[in-house]
């Protein structure tokens, strides 16, 4: 049976260590100020920015949600986003995806300031990935790397898989294990023989977004596995009526007894990944006084 990788205790964790931060830079330099910039009523992404919220609001971070109508421009997108930049008070800023048709959504991401960037999708700042020093890093990515050093695996050497190559997510995680000296294989959309590569990986890190696609048999016994995939698909209820239900790219229950550790879906990367957003905001904060690498 595999070591289940809790992603909320590690997350509480964290939390409490950014929380002394925060403590810290409140004490001494004033407010820790985050503004999300919300485009249109896109209901998920309305429920990610209030659950961020509140996440902000109980560590002592002031979180102010913009919200730009339905109709906007990206003009007016890059606007909001360079008042937000020119603003000493607002230390960290979000761009809340997906943003409706019509916006250029690297475009908006570009404009954000790398020292604002607390989510670190700026490609200044995924660009810096390459060089091993990023001022800020993609929260997901921060998440798995943590979950993959607290399960205990030897990261040096080891065969590391990355099934999914996402710009935000897939890559930057790609990379991040590239630097620490593991042997990386990236897979997508396009590789052949998917098992073939996975089978071969003492870290499986799936990031893909296709509803436990990952089974028994791309697993090689013993691998550490993270599933940073969140899909919600409809079950039938004891009633027969529908029930939604959040499950990973992993199919936990066939994979679970042959992995070494492994994350769950929820309660693994999710709020690992949340955690990371808030010690993104307080360490930009801190970078902020100096602007230096
Ligand atoms: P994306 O759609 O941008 O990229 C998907 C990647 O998977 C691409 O590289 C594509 O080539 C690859 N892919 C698609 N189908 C495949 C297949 N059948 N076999 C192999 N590769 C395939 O997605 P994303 O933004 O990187 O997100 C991936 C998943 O991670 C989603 O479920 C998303 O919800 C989740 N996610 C989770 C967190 C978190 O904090 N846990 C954060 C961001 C994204």
């Amino acid at each position: 049976m595999a070591h289940i990788l809790d992603g909320n205790a590690i997350a509480s964790e964290i939390r409490n260590q950014v929380s002394a931060r925060i403590a810290d830079f409140t004490l001494r330099h004033g407010e820790l100020r985050l503004a999300a910039v919300l485009v249109g009523a896109d209901p998920a992404a309305r429920l990610y920015a209030e659950s961020q919220r509140m996440r902000c609001l109980r560590a002592g971070v002031k979180h102010d949600l913009i919200e730009l109508p339905d109709g906007a421009a990206q003009a007016d997108l890059l606007a909001v986003i360079d008042a937000l930049n020119a603003d000493p008070a607002v230390k960290g800023i979000v761009l809340q995806l997906p943003l409706p048709n019509g916006f250029d959504t690297a475009a908006a991401q570009y404009r954000i300031d790398p020292y604002k960037d607390v989510e670190g999708v700026n490609p200044a700042n995924i660009g810096l990935l390459f060089y091993d020093v990023p001022i800020i890093a993609p929260c997901t990515a921060l998440a798995t790397l943590e979950l993959i050093e607290r399960s205990g695996v030897g990261v040096r050497g080891a065969n590391a898989v990355v099934v999914g190559q996402s710009r935000i997510v897939g890559r930057p995680i790609s990379m991040f294990l590239t630097t620490r000296m593991a042997t990386v294989t990236g897979c997508h959309i396009a590789t052949r023989d998917l098992p073939a590569h996975t089978r071969g990986a003492d870290i499986l890190v799936v990031a893909v977004g296709q509803p436990r696609m990952i089974g028994a048999e791309h697993v090689k016994p013993g691998a550490v596995v993270i599933d940073v995939g969140i899909n919600r698909v409809a079950q039938p209820g004891p009633d027969g009526q529908a029930r939604w239900r959040t499950v990973g790219d992993v199919d936990f229950e066939a994979v679970e007894p042959i992995a070494g550790a492994i994350t769950p879906v929820p309660g693994g990367v999710g709020p690992v990944t949340v955690a990371m957003l808030l010690r993104n905001t307080v360490e930009a904060a801190f970078k902020q006084l100096h602007r230096t690498l």
